[in-house]
């Protein structure tokens, strides 16, 4: 395993780390949600004046090119200063890669500058009331009519939608289709006529998430992303590219800092003496590690210009449950301060860890459940008969 990095890639480790130390804010953000929202869109905008917005994009379409490296060294460099994350995420990952791929040369000049620069805001309407895990039973309606599509039907859990100024959409366009050949594949404009976006307030107090409703949208036809009928192809595309290669590094940084300033806090109380906290905490020392050198065998393995197969799956599910292990304990180890919201007189680290441990019961649910990733384990690599 060759872990060391080329003067290159060493350069551009520390042109990133003194950009950062100037534009990353030193103060937490506000804790109204539009507000932190705006703030989160000024950090983004400052990235982009940088130019360290979308760095994996191509150049010729405001990227750096960035190799599989600088995009892990990126995501890295980001956690290790807790740099709040960029806003529009789902337009970076998601709708960029899909449009520089899939989209005509009037959709990536219409819209890709307005994403890195975030004065468009993005989501994805994919998911539906029966449609999650289960993505191709989608029923959205897109019939074709005239210069436009007319859409109907009922998405969930789109996160920003009610910031968003426009989402790509998967639609039903050929009902009597095999059920992966009828969908296409369209961009929205949500402030059309016919749109409903209701916010869904989740335990953490926020609402990220949404539901959309659509009736008898009009989305003229040049807003169709390659051709009728393939939407199901090019949104494998999209989701290949859903969290960004490195989210498992970032994460796992995030998770280090998580339980040293966990430590920090529980030392200074009489808990440091609970043999069932000591337990605990010696275990989520041990796991954060395990994922630390699960991250640099991934690592080892792009360096050589691989790319990471199953090894994805195993890293999320290992995540996902070490996250909710880490919130699980902040909230044992601090007894009733850890419980304590942001607003109380009595609060520690600014609430944080009430916060993420509420946040991270998404982390089994959000880019494929945790049993969609045991059935891919089982499936894949042990060679388990499909159910
Ligand atoms: C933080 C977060 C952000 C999200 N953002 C968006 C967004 O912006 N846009 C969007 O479109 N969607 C978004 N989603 C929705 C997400 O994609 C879905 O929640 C996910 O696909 C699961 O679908 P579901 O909620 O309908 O659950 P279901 O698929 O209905 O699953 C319910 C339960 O059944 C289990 N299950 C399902 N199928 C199987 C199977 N074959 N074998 C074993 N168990 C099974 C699941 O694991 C789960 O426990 C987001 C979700 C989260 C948590």
């Amino acid at each position: 395993m060759d872990l060391s990095f080329t003067p290159e890639e060493e350069r551009f480790r520390s042109e990133l780390r003194a950009f950062l130390a100037r534009v990353v804010p030193q103060e937490e953000p506000p804790s109204d949600f539009a507000a932190e929202f705006e703030f989160l869109r000024e950090f983004q905008r400052a990235m982009h004046r940088g130019g360290w917005v979308g760095i994996h994009w191509p150049a010729a379409y405001g990227g750096r090119d960035a190799t599989p490296m600088q995009q892990a060294i990126f995501a890295e460099e980001m956690a290790r200063v807790r740099a709040p994350q960029l806003v529009n995420r789902v337009g970076i990952n998601n709708v960029g890669p899909t449009l520089i791929h899939y989209g005509t040369d009037a959709q990536k000049r219409r819209f890709l500058p307005g994403i890195l620069s975030a004065e468009e805001i993005w989501c994805q309407l994919y998911s539906e009331p029966d449609a999650g895990s289960d993505l191709a039973a989608l029923r959205t309606r897109a019939e074709r009519q005239g210069d436009a599509y007319v859409v109907t039907g009922q998405k969930v859990w789109t996160s920003y939608a009610l910031q968003s100024r426009w989402a790509i959409l998967l639609a039903r366009t050929a009902p009597d289709a095999p059920r992966h050949r009828g969908i296409s594949y369209l961009i929205v404009d949500l402030r059309a006529p016919g749109i409903e976006i209701r916010p869904l307030r989740q335990m953490t107090g926020a609402s990220e998430f949404n539901e959309v409703f659509l009736d008898r949208v009009r989305v003229p036809r040049e807003n169709l992303i390659g051709t009728e009928n393939e939407g199901w192809r090019i949104a494998q595309l999209t989701l290949a590219h859903e969290r960004g290669a490195n989210y498992a590094i970032k994460e796992q940084v995030l998770a280090r800092i998580a339980l040293d300033e966990l430590l920090a806090e529980v030392r200074q109380t009489p808990r440091a003496l609970d043999p069932a906290i000591r337990q605990e905490l010696a275990r989520l020392h041990v796991e954060t590690e395990i994922m630390r050198l699960m991250n640099l065998q991934m690592l080892s393995k792009v360096g050589r210009g691989e790319t990471p197969g199953l090894e994805t799956s195993i890293v999320k599910q290992f995540w996902s449950d070490l996250s909710q292990a880490l919130g699980e304990a902040s909230v044992h180890a601090l007894g009733p301060h850890g419980i304590l919201q942001r607003d109380s007189r009595h609060v520690r680290a600014g609430g944080r860890f009430v916060q993420r441990m509420l946040f991270s019961r998404a982390a089994t649910i959000a880019g494929g459940t945790a049993e969609i990733q045991r059935n891919i384990i089982a499936q894949r690599l042990l060679g388990l008969p499909r159910t």
